[in-house]
């Protein structure tokens, strides 16, 4: 009989144990509550959503839409519980979250392969096969252990984090290619102000709204230091943080500030003009295939809609799609590059296994994902099998792809449609809606070509 740990009754944790027990497999599944809780969590029941209650679109051809797709044929229980606990919110699935945990812990109680133990753990065995699905507020002694293993003495990060646009939506008559000093490649993308437009987007961003921070993000704003290019700066406790400043908070503090950090227009000449631009913001490419762009310097805590209407004012940005807005929060995550496998284990300790969050999926539905990827990728290992990762065309596949590609930047990445590679330019659909569905119909037929050929 094959036996697996499983670490964390959250989202991906609850997937996997309940997809492993489905299989025969006996799952010891390991939750801190309610002897700990984190700073986020209240309720005593699994798969507590801590913040929104939307598990966000469902359509086809939206990026989460799909990716439900994809796990509805992975045979996820967190969509089953989520249709019973189900709200009214228009085309997204929304839930009532106390009905939607209540629901999940049943399930996982009901198990006869699941035991639940609930204590928090310190320590990783990895004599068997045990899956880390712990979240992105795993701390203490577990963090600690994590460490160790992957080599990182720290893996807790203040997640100051900026926007991501899509390529596809931006200005190429304003927008040029450049590197500094035509240094190197031409690996940026620029958008240069004239004195004019920054004195009016200085403005804007000065005075705009900012999110409030959680408790245990308090200290975040006190002692950063400037750094336009400095994501997921390691951050000593939780009340320090090095390394980046919201862009609001530098706006805040003179009309220039920005004009001599990120946004300084050194060793640049504007194509259209052929000047200097007056400031100048720099996009940096997300992902190999170029299809979406960071905006460098920008990590920020404006809520999202005033981060929208202020960043659109950038030259180039004025019809920018946005698919990840920018957030501050604390994150602990894998530097999943360098440590994970596309099996989602360690490549140096090939019996840890980790999902959700933790491992750079971002997100509730994201999560699950990972817990129902990392479920098969363990029972194939049980079998003595090797699970080939997703096509990359597929929802799954292309997160996985991201998560293992070298990226010294590397932040945590929710399903979106920029992650998908473009369909070929003469079966490209103009209108955006048409084109989104012919690449989620790609994405659903390879997907399921992907799971007939790994069938256990
Ligand atoms: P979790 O759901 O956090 O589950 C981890 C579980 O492990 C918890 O039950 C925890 O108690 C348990 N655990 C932790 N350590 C131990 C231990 N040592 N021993 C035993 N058990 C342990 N995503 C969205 O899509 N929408 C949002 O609105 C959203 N808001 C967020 C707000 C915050 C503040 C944060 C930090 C993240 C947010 N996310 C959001 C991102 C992400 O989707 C959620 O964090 C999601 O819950 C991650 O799922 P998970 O399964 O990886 O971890």
């Amino acid at each position: 009989n094959y036996k697996v740990t499983v670490l964390g009754a959250g989202l991906a944790g609850c997937e996997a144990a309940l997809w492993l027990a489905g299989k025969g497999v006996q799952v010891e599944l390991y939750e801190q509550k309610p002897t700990h809780f984190s700073p986020a969590h209240k309720s005593e029941g699994f798969a507590e959503l801590i913040c929104s209650n939307s598990l966000k679109a469902e359509r086809l051809d939206s990026a989460s839409g799909l990716l439900k797709e994809e796990m509805r044929r992975m045979g996820s229980q967190l969509l089953n519980a989520a249709e019973a606990a189900r709200v009214a919110a228009g085309g997204a699935l929304a839930v009532d979250r106390d009905t939607f945990s209540a629901e999940v812990t049943r399930m996982v109680e009901a198990e006869p392969n699941i035991t639940v133990h609930r204590e928090r753990v310190e320590h990783i065995d990895e004599s068997t096969p045990i899956l880390v699905a712990t979240g992105p507020l795993t701390d203490g002694a577990l963090a600690d252990e994590i460490g160790r293993l992957t080599g990182d003495e720290r893996l807790h990060f203040y997640d100051a984090v900026a926007p991501i646009v899509t390529a596809e939506s931006l200005d190429y008559e304003k927008v040029f290619a450049a590197s500094r000093y035509d240094r190197g490649e031409a690996d940026y993308l620029n958008c240069p102000f004239n004195k004019a437009e920054y004195e009016a987007f200085h403005a804007a961003l000065a005075s705009a709204e900012r999110a409030p921070l959680h408790d245990f993000d308090a200290g975040a704003e006190q002692g950063a230091q400037p750094d336009p290019d400095a994501h997921g700066k390691k951050a000593d406790t939780v009340t320090v943080y090095e390394g980046c400043m919201p862009i609001e908070i530098m706006a805040a503090r003179g009309a220039d500030t920005m004009r001599f950090g990120p946004l300084r227009p050194v060793g640049l000449i504007d194509p259209r003009t052929g000047h200097r631009p007056w400031a100048n913001v720099q996009l940096r490419a997300e992902n190999k295939e170029r299809t979406l762009y960071n905006i460098v310097g920008f990590q920020t805590n404006l809520k999202w809609g005033e981060q929208k209407r202020v960043f659109s004012m950038i030259p180039g940005l004025e019809n920018a799609e946005f698919v990840r807005y920018g957030v501050m929060h604390r994150n602990t995550f894998l530097d999943a590059p360098r440590v994970l496998s596309a099996g989602l284990c360690l490549k140096e300790h090939p019996n840890v296994f980790f999902a959700g969050q933790i491992t750079g999926f971002e997100g509730y539905m994201e999560s699950a994902a990972c817990g129902l990827l990392a479920a098969r990728n363990i029972y194939a290992r049980l079998e003595g099998k090797e699970l080939p990762a997703p096509p990359i065309d597929t929802m799954c596949g292309a997160l996985i792809q991201y998560l293992t590609t070298e990226n010294k930047h590397f932040q945590p990445m929710g399903a979106n449609m920029g992650i998908l590679p473009p369909l070929p330019e003469d079966q490209r659909p103009r209108d955006k809606r048409l084109r989104y569905m012919a690449v989620a119909e790609r994405a659903v037929a390879s997907f399921q070509q992907w799971l007939d050929e790994n069938n256990f």
